[in-house]
């Protein structure tokens, strides 16, 4: 169940927010929790789920008593890529493009000269109003051609520099685009028609295939390991939590956010109102009254899952030289003193106690000071719900790039740690 092969299913399973989420339901189904649709009442105790778009949230119980205490893991679903605009159809020299917006802090260059597939939703006009339906296209679509050397002597020594309008528009055939081309060829997908598509939400994906690379297979190498691998561990660690004999102390609770990588600030993102709504609701379905909510949420915990950067082998002048973190050298606890992670000294220890129940190592990345430290939706969530959190991740190289590297031991390690942080 926890083996890395079964990491690299998720991650292909998942080209967009979309996709990860239906994955996710696929395997909480197939483990016997239930769906429940978005709005519909919540019964109490049980094991079920809610999603909406991008988003997730699936708890086990409650337990015991109306005002337990939860043991929530958070992910995010989306990663940095280009989405298709509304009016995509453009073309130039003879060639047919697809004008494409940068989600997120994407590395633009890692763009280049890929074979592109196309994913997401499209909403169609139906019989009882519209309705939404998941797309994939894996055969080789679309491709940002980089400028031949010869036309861009300097690129290798000065610097490829990039601009987001006009670097990254992909080309899609050859001839003149017509103004509906695309809105044809996803109706052509779902088997609707083009005057019945109403809106999209596509975006690119490499269609490499994730895979075991190194002398021994000892890494991964794949796409959008931030943040799929947490959301795969999550996932496994949430099913774990229900398979075991005694129920845990606390419920445990696994959230699955879109929008991290553009600051989490939507319906279905870390800084909006669905996990608070949801946790509320879970507990007056179990008989609790508001006030039973807010002691639950001052005993629960949470830990903010998300990527760390492991110590890069030709620049490791850019982290700090005292907390080297090594790929496969166990889940990493990140902590900035500025509060970009949400770890605390109280928070640390719950990490540190669930990877050593667990039989794990750990690492802890703190960022040099000179070196602006990123973010994750631990600090949200700590701040929104009141949730002691804490920062913990898998080391892995190339983050934000189209293709990124992590080892094959970490990923079933931080499934363990997270089981153990369930149970404990
Ligand atoms: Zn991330």
């Amino acid at each position: 169940m926890t083996d890395v092969e079964d990491l690299l299913a998720y991650v292909d399973a998942s080209p967009s927010p979309y996709h990860a989420v239906e994955e996710s339901a696929r395997r909480l189904l197939a483990a016997g929790f239930e769906e429940l649709a978005p709005g519909a009442p919540l019964p109490a105790g049980g094991s079920r789920f809610v999603r909406r778009g991008g988003a997730l949230v699936a708890w086990a119980g409650p337990s015991r008593g109306a005002d337990d205490p939860f043991r929530l893991v958070g992910a995010h679903t989306d990663s940095p890529n280009l989405r298709v605009k509304p009016r995509p159809d453009l073309g130039s020299a003879g060639f047919r493009q697809l004008g494409v917006e940068v989600y997120g802090g994407a590395l633009w260059n890692s763009w280049l000269d890929r074979d592109l597939g196309l994913s997401g939703r499209v909403v169609v006009r139906g019989a009882d109003g519209p309705e939404t339906h998941l797309f994939r296209v894996d055969e080789p679509l679309l491709r940002i051609p980089q400028l031949a050397i010869h036309l861009d002597r300097d690129v290798n020594g000065g610097g490829l520099k990039l601009n987001p309008q006009t670097d990254l528009t992909p080309v899609w055939g050859v001839g003149s685009s017509g103004p509906d081309d695309f809105r044809a060829f996803l109706a052509d997908r779902v088997g609707a028609a083009a005057a019945d598509v109403l809106a999209w939400d596509a975006m690119v994906h490499d269609l490499t295939p994730s895979t075991r690379l190194g002398l021994d297979g000892e890494l991964v190498a794949a796409p959008r390991i931030d943040n799929l691998l947490s959301c795969w561990a999550g996932t496994e660690a949430l099913v774990a939590a229900t398979e075991q004999l005694a129920p845990p102390a606390a419920t445990p609770v696994l959230c699955l956010y879109d929008h991290e990588e553009v600051g989490s600030t939507s319906t279905t993102g870390a800084d909006g109102a669905l996990l608070a709504s949801l946790l509320e609701q879970i507990v007056t379905a179990g008989g609790g009254d508001r006030a039973a909510f807010l002691r639950s949420m001052a005993r629960s915990a949470c830990i903010s899952a998300d990527g760390a950067h492991a110590t890069h082998p030709n620049h490791p002048e850019r982290h700090d030289p005292d907390h080297r973190v090594a790929i496969d050298g166990g889940p990493v606890v990140k902590v900035n003193a500025n509060q970009r992670y949400a770890s605390d000294a109280e928070t640390i220890a719950l990490a540190v106690d669930a990877a050593e129940r667990a039989g794990v190592p750990h690492q802890v990345f703190v960022s040099r000071n000179d070196q602006p430290c990123g973010s994750t939706i631990g600090p949200l969530t700590a701040a929104r719900l009141g949730i002691a959190t804490v920062d913990v991740g898998v080391a892995q190289l190339s983050m934000h790039s189209a293709r990124e590297l992590c080892g094959a031991q970490d990923p079933p390690r931080f499934v363990q740690l997270l089981h153990a942080f369930h149970a404990g």
